[in-house]
C-alpha cells in the first residue's frame, strides 16, 4: 500500500523526470473518475493513476517502482487497457495503475501492407471504424467498447475468427515495456520467446503500449443482426442451430443467449446470427432458424463497423457484472436439459439476496458457435494459448445493481450454482460436457484469475516454458493480476 503522501511524492519524481502524460492522486479533483471501470465492482482505490502518453512515460512509472520498491512486489502496479476485466485485474488497491486508456487509444492504417498500428488502451470499436475505412477488418470482440489490450493477450474470440483466426493469430508485433522499464519490439525474429508468450500469457510479461496487427480485405456490408424466441423454443431452436452448425462456413457464425430477463423484461432466448457476405445468402444459410417465427426478427444488411455493437446494449458500461465462463460441447443439447436449465437459470437468477436488495439481477448463458477450424489449425504450443480443440467456451455473465462487496459476494455465487448446474446438465448433452484438461477460455474468467494457483491450469502443458519466460522477464512478479504465472526461480 501507498500512502497518499507518497503518492504526491511519486507524482513529484515522475514529473521531474519529464512524464509526459497526467497523473492522478487521491487529492485530485479527477480521482473519483480516474479509478472507473466497465463494472464497477472491479473499481479500486490506487493511489495513483499515470495515464500514459507514450511507451517512455510507461518505462519512466515502472523504473520509479523499482527505483522505491521494499521487495518484491511491495508496491503493486496493475496496467488498463479497455478496463472490462470484471474481477479487477486492470484495477489497484493502493497501488499503481498505468492507464493506457486516454491517450494511447487509436488506431491506424497502413493500408498498402494491410497493417494496424493499435494503442494498448484502444478499444475495438477504434479498429474496427479505422480499418474498414480501407475497406479491411481482424478478429476483434464482439462488444466494441472492450479493450484491445485485455483481449488480445488473453486470446481474442470474435465473429471473423473462422476466416482469420483468434485475434492472438494476427498480432504480428507489439511494443512492450517490461519491469525493468525495457522498451522492447517483439515480434517472430525479436525477442520470439516473448512473442511466444505474450499470444495467450500477455498480461504476465509487461504492458503493451502498441500492437500491429494482420488486417484483411473486408466486405463494407454483412447480413446479421438478432433473433428472439420465447424460452419453450429453446429445444427447437438449439436443434436448428446444430443442424447449421455442422456445416457452417467459415464465413458464418451465431451465437445463443438464454437471458433471465430480455428487451421484454421476462426470459428471453435471444439467437445473434453472422453471415460475412449478401441477405439472400445469408436468409438462405440461416433459413432452419429463420423460419421458427422469431417473435423478433433484427436481421438485416448493416454496416462492418456495426456488428461487433449488435451487443453492447446487453452490457453497458458502469453496472455491476461479473463475467465467468465455461464450455459446452459439438453435439446438440437435450431438449428436457435445455427446458431445465433454463429454470434453473431463471431460480437462480431470482432468487432473495444481497445483490437483489435494489431489483432482481439480470443473468445470460451465452453459447458461441464461433467457426473454429481456422484457430484449430495452430498448433497448441505454438503460442502460449493453448485451448485450441477444446470444447468451444460460453461466457456466463451476471448484472446487479446493488453496490458493494456482500452483494458481489451473492453475485459470484449465482454464477457458481449456475455453473455447477450448466456442468451437470451437459455431462449428457452437448458432448459429454467438459474435458478433463478443459478450463475454458481465460478471459472469460474462468474462477478468481488473480489466484496464485490460476495459472497452471490454464496453461497446461505451456506452463513450464511460460514460468521459465517469466522468471527471465518478470522475476519480481511485477505483473500478477491476470492468472499470474509462477517464475521457476522466485525472487526472495
Ligand atoms: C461485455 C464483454 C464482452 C466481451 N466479449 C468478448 C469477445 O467477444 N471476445 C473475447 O475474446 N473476449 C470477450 N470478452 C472478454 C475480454 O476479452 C476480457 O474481459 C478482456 O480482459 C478485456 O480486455 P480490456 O483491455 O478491456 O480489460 P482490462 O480490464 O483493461 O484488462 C484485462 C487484463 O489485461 C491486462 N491488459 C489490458 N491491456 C493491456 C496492455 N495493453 N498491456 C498489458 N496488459 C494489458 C490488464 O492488466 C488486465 O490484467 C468480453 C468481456 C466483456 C466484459
Amino acid at each position: 500500500m501507498i500512502e497518499t503522501s507518497q503518492a504526491t511524492d511519486f507524482k513529484a519524481a515522475l514529473l521531474a523526470d519529464g512524464f509526459t502524460g497526467d497523473l492522478v492522486v487521491a487529492t485530485d479533483p479527477e480521482y473519483q473518475a480516474s479509478l472507473l471501470r466497465f463494472a464497477k465492482n472491479a473499481q479500486r482505490n490506487a493511489a495513483m493513476v499515470a495515464f500514459v502518453k507514450s511507451a517512455e512515460d510507461v518505462s519512466k512509472v515502472i523504473t520509479l517502482v523499482n527505483a522505491r520498491s521494499t521487495g518484491p512486489g511491495s508496491i503493486h502496479v496493475a496496467v488498463r487497457g479497455g478496463g472490462h476485466s470484471t474481477s479487477g485485474s486492470s484495477s489497484s488497491e493502493g497501488g499503481i495503475v498505468i492507464d493506457l486508456s486516454r491517450y494511447l487509444n487509436t488506431a491506424r492504417v497502413d493500408q498498402e501492407r494491410q497493417l494496424g498500428y493499435v494503442g494498448g488502451g484502444a478499444n475495438w470499436a477504434a479498429v474496427d471504424k479505422e480499418a474498414i475505412k480501407y475497406g479491411l477488418a481482424t478478429t476483434g470482440g464482439t462488444v466494441n467498447h472492450t479493450g484491445v489490450g485485455g483481449l488480445s493477450l488473453g486470446g481474442g474470440l470474435g465473429w471473423l475468427m473462422g476466416e482469420h483466426g483468434m485475434t492472438i493469430d494476427n498480432i504480428l508485433q507489439v511494443t512492450l515495456v517490461t519491469s525493468d522499464g525495457s522498451i522492447l519490439t517483439v515480434n517472430s525474429t525479436s525477442h520470439p520467446d516473448l512473442y511466444w508468450g505474450i499470444r495467450g500469457g500477455g498480461p504476465n510479461f509487461g504492458c503493451v503500449t502498441e500492437f500491429v496487427f494482420q488486417l484483411y480485405p473486408q466486405r463494407p456490408t454483412v447480413f446479421a443482426g438478432p433473433l428472439v424466441f420465447p424460452p419453450p423454443l429453446l429445444p427447437t431452436v438449439m436443434d436448428a442451430v446444430h443442424e447449421w452448425y455442422a456445416g457452417a462456413s467459415e464465413k458464418e457464425a451465431a451465437v445463443v443467449a438464454m437471458t433471465s430477463k430480455g428487451s421484454t423484461g421476462t426470459p428471453l432466448v435471444i439467437a445473434i446470427v453472422f453471415y460475412n457476405g449478401d441477405e439472400e445468402e445469408g436468409r438462405k444459410r440461416f433459413s432452419k432458424l429463420l423460419s421458427l417465427g422469431p417473435i423478433v426478427d433484427g436481421t438485416r444488411m448493416i454496416p462492418y463497423e456495426a456488428l461487433n455493437s449488435l451487443q453492447n446494449g446487453t452490457a453497458p458500461y458502469g453496472g455491476n457484472y461479473h463475467l465467468s465462463g465455461t464450455v459446452r460441447g459439438e453435439r446438440g443439447i437435450k431438449a428436457e436439459t435445455a427446458i431445465q436449465l433454463f429454470d434453473q437459470l431463471v431460480e437462480i437468477a431470482s432468487a432473495p439476496g444481497e445483490c437483489a436488495t435494489d431489483g432482481v439481477p439480470v443473468m445470460a448463458v451465452v453459447w458461441e458457435f464461433f467457426h473454429l477450424k481456422k484457430a484449430a489449425s495452430v498448433a497448441s504450443d505454438a503460442t502460449a494459448y493453448r485451448m485450441r480443440v477444446a470444447h468451444p467456451a460460453s461466457p456466463i455473465m451476471i448484472a446487479w445493481q446493488t453496490d458493494g462487496p456482500e452483494a458481489t459476494k451473492d453475485a459470484k455465487n449465482r454464477i457458481l450454482q449456475l455453473k455447477q448446474r450448466l456442468d451437470e446438465g451437459l455431462k449428457d448433452s452437448f458432448g459429454g460436457g467438459r474435458g478433463k484438461d478443459d478450463t475454458g477460455y481465460g478471459n472469460y474468467e474462468m474462477g478468481n484469475p488473480q489466484a496464485t494457483d490460476a495459472a497452471a491450469p490454464l496453461y497446461g502443458e505451456n506452463y513450464p516454458r511460460l514460468q521459465e519466460l517469466k522468471a527471465k522477464y518478470d522475476p519480481a512478479m511485477m505483473f500478477r493480476s491476470w492468472y499470474p504465472i509462477q517464475p521457476t526461480r522466485v525472487v526472495t
